[in-house]
């Protein structure tokens, strides 16, 4: 529609069409608010289909098996299921300490999840290698892989897992889910 022009009824020549600015102005803000419903629609969706991958290494997995059962009940979070392979999973959940020997295949681990993912560090060891300060064990994750959401303690309590899985859905719910190109 932009630079065309309308021929006058009964005459020989055209006039230009006005308003071309405002119908500019009128898609941006339309394009606005369907990006931002489509956000709110996407990041709803996804806050509540988390399909955690459980890359567990030490003392922690006691306590991802205790948020993990009935008692706590990750499932009314939508982040109950948890997946072997990294392929089927979003979230990553590093519970424990990790070497340095094993840090290559939590590296590899993360690169072959799919694009969105997100990754906890589940305890102190996983966030910051807690108290073991020395040669063979990896001070915090996020040395090698990014990190959404740190959860402290040690181990940390299944009232503070669930706080950390809440704190990431508000997280994904108030990003950006950019599933279609922004020039339509
Ligand atoms: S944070 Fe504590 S419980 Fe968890 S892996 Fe480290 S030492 Fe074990």
């Amino acid at each position: 529609m932009y630079g065309k022009s309308l021929p006058i009824l009964g005459g020989a020549g055209a006039l230009p069409v006005a308003g071309t600015a405002a119908e500019s102005r009128s898609k941006a803000a339309t394009f606005e608010y369907l990006t931002t419903r489509k956000d709110e629609l996407v990041g709803w969706a996804r806050k509540f289909s988390l399909f955690p991958y459980p890359f567990v290494t030490a003392c922690c997995a006691m306590e991802f098996m205790a948020v993990s059962a009935s008692n706590y009940d990750t499932d009314r979070f939508g982040a109950a299921l948890p997946r072997f392979s990294p392929r089927q999973a979003d979230l990553l959940m590093v519970v424990g300490t990790v070497t340095q020997k094993q840090a290559p295949i939590l590296l590899k681990v993360y690169e072959q999840m799919c694009e969105p993912k997100w990754v906890m560090a589940f305890g102190v060891c996983a966030s910051t290698g807690g108290f073991y300060q020395n040669y063979a064990s990896l001070p915090g994750i996020d040395r090698i892989i990014p990190v959404d959401i740190y959860v402290p303690g040690c181990p940390p309590r299944p009232e503070m897992v669930i706080d950390g899985i809440m704190r990431l859905q508000e997280k994904i719910a108030n990003g950006r889910h950019p599933i279609i190109n922004d020039s339509f």
